[in-house]
């Protein structure tokens, strides 16, 4: 029996680590991907982690990965599939073994939110994309379609107008929910198009994406953008299904927990994306990696 099992392998799951095999406690990381890190090893450039004034999310999940290796922390690679979490023996079951512990800590985290318009599902992988930095090289010297007003899509605009012709940025106020700094590099750039108050209203295409067709939420009007490739940055929503039901989840589906991490259910805790927060960076995923740490400590 472990003191502590670790559920994912973001910035949230790799500081847990780093903290459990400094305080000696038997913790093992399950982590999906053989890559760790989560969401960050498709960032682009981070700007806003202290102590590095730029450096690329895949490499500075890199460092807290080998961070944790130095310090000895044990990881596997499985899909967790279940979980029983109530009493004092907490199971995570994958699809190879089945894992027992004293605490649990989940760390999850987000994935990417669907349009559901029409032609997304059908079109995923043929110009419909959640990553920019993954498929960008795709569309050198193309148009293409950005759908999003928040960090992450102004992020992946900014990345794009270095590589295509034109970037047209579709947000659905005429606002954008951005860091200034980043509203900042993208307004430089001379190849991006706001196409403001607009969502998408379908994606066509014969067997890959041609063009978007927007809708003006105000007055309804449409507009078509002939575009290679759409790229979707909405927003996240938590990997929460697994817990629903044992440990409480607010309407949007995330674990709720305060800063020291603490779930409905003792012995639980709840890291980084996948809980109830009001600002979800690198920094506050880390952070709450060490609080959850913390709290378990003391639930131990
Ligand atoms: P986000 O901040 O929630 O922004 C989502 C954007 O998509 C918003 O502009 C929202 O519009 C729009 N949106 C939501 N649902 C929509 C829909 N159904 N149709 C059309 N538009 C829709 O999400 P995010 O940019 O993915 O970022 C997620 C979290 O990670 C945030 O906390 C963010 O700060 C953080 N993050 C930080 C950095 C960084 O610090 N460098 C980088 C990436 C992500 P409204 O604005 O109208 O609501």
């Amino acid at each position: 029996m472990y003191d502590m099992i670790i559920i994912g392998s973001g910035p949230a799951g790799l500081t847990a680590a780093i903290y459990a095999t400094r305080a000696k406690l038997d913790a093992l990381v399950i982590e999906e991907n053989y890559v760790s890190g989560g969401q960050i090893i498709n960032t682009y450039e981070v700007e806003n982690y202290p102590g590095f004034n730029t450096i690329s999310g895949f490499d500075l999940a890199e460092k807290f990965k080998s961070h944790a290796d130095s310090l000895g922390a044990k990881f596997v690679t499985e899909t967790v599939n279940k979980v029983e979490l109530a009493g004092d023996v907490k199971k995570v079951y994958t699809d190879d073994n089945t894992y027992e512990a004293k605490t649990v800590i989940i760390a999850g985290g987000a994935t990417h939110r669907k349009l559901g318009c029409p032609g997304e599902e059908e079109l995923a992988g043929y110009g419909v994309s959640y990553c920019a930095t993954c498929d960008g090289a795709f569309y050198k010297g193309k148009d293409v379609a950005v759908m999003g007003g928040g960090n992450t899509a102004v992020e992946d605009a900014i990345f794009l107008t270095r590589l295509v012709n034109k970037v047209y940025l579709i947000h659905r106020r005429n606002e954008l929910r951005a860091d200034k700094a980043l509203q900042d590099k993208l307004f430089a750039a001379d190849n991006v198009e706001m196409v403001w108050d607009s969502v998408i209203d379908r994606i066509e295409g014969e067997s890959k994406v041609e063009r978007v067709i927007t809708k003006n939420v105000k007055d309804g009007a449409e507009r078509t953008l002939d575009v290679a490739g759409v790229f979707v940055a909405v927003g996240i929503v938590p990997i929460s299904e697994l817990y629903k039901g044992q440990v409480e989840t607010d309407a949007a589906g995330y674990i709720v927990a305060g800063e020291d991490c603490v779930t409905s259910v003792p012995g639980v805790f709840a890291a980084g994306d996948i809980r109830t927060k009001g600002l979800r960076q690198i920094v506050t995923a880390a952070a709450d990696g060490a609080n959850a740490v913390n709290s378990a400590q003391a639930y131990l």
